[in-house]
């Protein structure tokens, strides 16, 4: 009677240990292929005869938007993510093409990367999240402030908030969950440099993709 019961406690333990096994396998396909399925298109703003606005030291930011967009592109394909990317040279595409394209590719992600720039007012400075008002399925608020409070985390950058845009062709003729991240002040000289360091635009780029993947696994 004895033996039986020691007998019944380890055939228990094994298939618990079994099941977990089984577990494991089971969730782990589950993450690659939501990492495979979903699209991600990475939209550097501005190209060819758009330069953007035009720094304080001069940068352009079609530059900076492609310098920063090329990273995070980069960073979330080396994490096995599908990843398009609107234009990886320095050309001209017209905004609603770019929603189109992401429309084509059924993607889930949509995120255009621009920089800001104020007018008669050189101080002003931080990161800001755009967002179209949610009338879609996807929750843009709150991706937008998801992806908006990881890059300020990464950066120590001021926060210019998330705000509401209509008017916006990248978002409001894209299907997907979609936002605009204004990556600094080009008429600040100290935003403007830092914005053209490798150092810099990698935070950003880190904080976007620690964002998204917050977003994506429901934190
Ligand atoms: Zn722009």
């Amino acid at each position: 009677m004895k033996k039986l019961k020691t007998r019944n406690i380890l055939v228990a333990i094994v298939l618990v240990f079994m099941v977990f096994q089984i577990f494991r396998g089971v969730s782990s396909l589950i993450g690659s292929l939501s990492r495979k399925g979903n699209i991600i298109v990475i939209d550097p703003g501005h190209g060819g005869k758009d330069p953007g606005t035009i720094g304080i030291n001069n940068s352009l930011e079609k530059d900076i938007n492609l310098d920063i967009s090329k990273k995070l592109y980069k960073k979330l394909k080396g994490k096995g993510y599908e990843v398009i990317i609107t234009r990886d040279t320095d050309e001209y595409i017209e905004n609603i093409q770019r929603a189109k394209l992401a429309n084509k590719e059924k993607a889930k992600i949509f995120v255009s990367i621009h920089c800001n720039s104020a007018k008669n007012n050189s101080s002003a400075n931080g990161i800001q999240v755009l967002y179209y008002p949610s009338n879609k399925a996807t929750n843009n608020e709150l991706f937008a402030q998801t992806v908006l409070d990881e890059v300020l985390r990464n950066t120590g950058a001021n926060s210019k908030g998330i705000v509401e845009r209509k008017d916006l062709i990248v978002l409001n003729q894209t299907n997907m969950l979609a936002i605009v991240v204004e990556c600094g002040f080009l008429s600040n000289e100290d935003e403007a440099n830092l914005l053209g360091t490798h150092r810099y635009q990698r935070k950003i780029v880190n904080g976007i993709v620690k964002g998204l993947e917050n977003y994506i696994n429901g934190f």
